[in-house]
């Protein structure tokens, strides 16, 4: 019997380091972008194939950003040749996979899309994890040289780098905020990952007041500093996790992630109180800035732009009623739950006394409770129990919520 030296594909699946730079990325469930359905479609042109891929995996399941070819975006992990890739951390080529012991009897080449050729390559952050792939596939078997590995390896090195790219963003120079094009490719990644996750997301909009008066009375370079300043005081007064672009001159906009109402406005006020309280030594007479603040919160059938909206005509309110204040527009919301914190962890849920285990992605944590995502939810029963993989917690759980999409557990007391 032949011993293997590479893990087991579910204990890299399950790897939380692998998860870490995958959530650090953010771009599991966000809509279809241009440049990686490029890769897609080259993938299909460069090697004459049927179907062209550009895949995340998960702790349990390989989800497609981009997918040229082929109608469905995910499949369950186990299903895939994929996880052999993620396996190995290298390409991995299939000339006839009705020919291949590994694969002659997958159900994705025994029915369904009859797959005969397979190629893929690892996407491998610098640190040398596997976040997904980029796969070549037909229907009919071929070879692939050399040259074509090295193509395939070339083009999943363009979608980390792209990936990466996307993560540094394009940064104002001045502020050090998102440039406002940067700011809106990333706050609609954030709306979609909201509304898909049911959680509270709300946004504020910020301008200066009287700002023309400071370049009037102190000149445009001293106006730069103080920008940059009340910038900087912003960024230090929000979370890691928070949102803020340039927006216009002196306009900023901020996302808050994970944020219902209440806690965006308290938020504001805080930073509010942060700007008028800003000194600028050197200055005669010494300079005095404020800001007013509008906040609007994520509700039914919003999308960025009426979000922004929202926010903006409640910045206006404030601007009218006076200038420094907060002033702010609810939209009813489902009620949050208790610190909810948003993770990638493997899990497993476990039913008929042991004997049924299913692999998950475990996406939000609160007291009390989990939501996971399993490849199939309807399989779920009303009772189970729940693994988080890599810590000893194991919850008896009910079944509290079930989408399309994922699943609500409630630990049992
Ligand atoms: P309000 O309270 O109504 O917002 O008054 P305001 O003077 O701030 O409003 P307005 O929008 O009329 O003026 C904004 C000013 O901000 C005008 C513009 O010269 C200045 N400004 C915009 N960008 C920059 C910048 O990068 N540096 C400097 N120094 N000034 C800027
Ligand atoms: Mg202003
Ligand atoms: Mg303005």
């Amino acid at each position: 019997m032949p011993t293997s030296l590479t893990p087991d594909y579910r204990q890299v699946a399950a790897d939380p380091n692998r998860l870490d730079a995958l959530e650090r990325l953010g771009i599991l469930d966000t809509p279809g972008e241009m440049v990686f359905d490029r890769v897609a479609a080259l993938i299909k042109l460069i090697f004459g194939v049927e179907i062209g891929i550009v895949s995340m995996i998960d702790a349990h399941r390989q989800w497609y950003k981009a997918v040229d070819g082929l109608e469905n975006t995910e499949v369950s992990l186990d299903s895939t040749f994929c996880k052999d890739t993620l396996q190995l951390g290298r390409p991995l080529i299939v000339p006839d996979a009705s020919q291949d012991e590994r694969f002659f009897d997958n159900a994705h080449v025994t029915g369904g899309p009859k797959v005969r050729f397979y190629a893929s390559a690892p996407i491998m952050t610098g640190d040398g994890l596997t976040i997904g792939t980029v796969c070549a596939i037909d229907g009919t078997a071929r070879e692939f040289s050399e040259r074509d590995t090295a193509i395939l390896t070339h083009l999943a090195a363009i979608v980390m780098h792209e990936l990466e790219l996307q993560q540094e963003a394009s940064t104002d120079v001045l502020t050090g905020a998102r440039s406002r094009r940067a700011f809106q490719d990333e706050a609609v990644k954030h709306l979609a990952l909201a509304i898909r996750y049911a959680a509270p997301l709300s946004c504020i909009a910020f301008d200066i007041d009287h700002f023309k008066q400071v370049n009037d009375t102190y000149g445009h370079a001293a106006g730069d500093r103080v920008l940059a300043s009340v910038a900087k005081a912003l960024k230090d007064g929000l979370r890691e996790s928070d949102l803020v672009g340039r927006v216009g001159g002196e306009e900023f906009a901020i996302i808050l992630p994970r944020t219902e109402h209440k806690a965006a406005m308290a938020t504001a006020e805080k930073l509010r109180a942060i700007v008028k309280a800003l000194d600028f030594p050197g200055t005669f007479p010494p300079i005095a800035v404020t800001a007013s603040f509008g906040v609007s919160t994520i509700g039914e059938g919003d999308d960025l732009d009426t979000l922004l909206e929202r926010a903006d005509q409640m910045l206006y309110v404030a601007k009218r009623s006076g200038r420094n204040q907060v002033c702010g527009s609810d939209a009813p919301t489902e009620p949050p739950k208790p610190n909810r914190r948003r993770v990638l962890k493997a899990g497993q849920v476990i039913f008929d006394g042991g004997r049924s285990t299913y692999d998950c992605t475990i996406r939000s944590l609160w007291d009390g409770g989990a939501e996971f995502a399993v490849s199939l939810p309807m399989i779920v029963p009303d009772e189970f129990e729940l693994v988080i993989k890599g810590t000893a917690e194991r919850h008896a759980c009910t079944l509290s919520k079930r989408s399309a999409t994922s699943l609500e557990a409630t630990f049992a007391a």
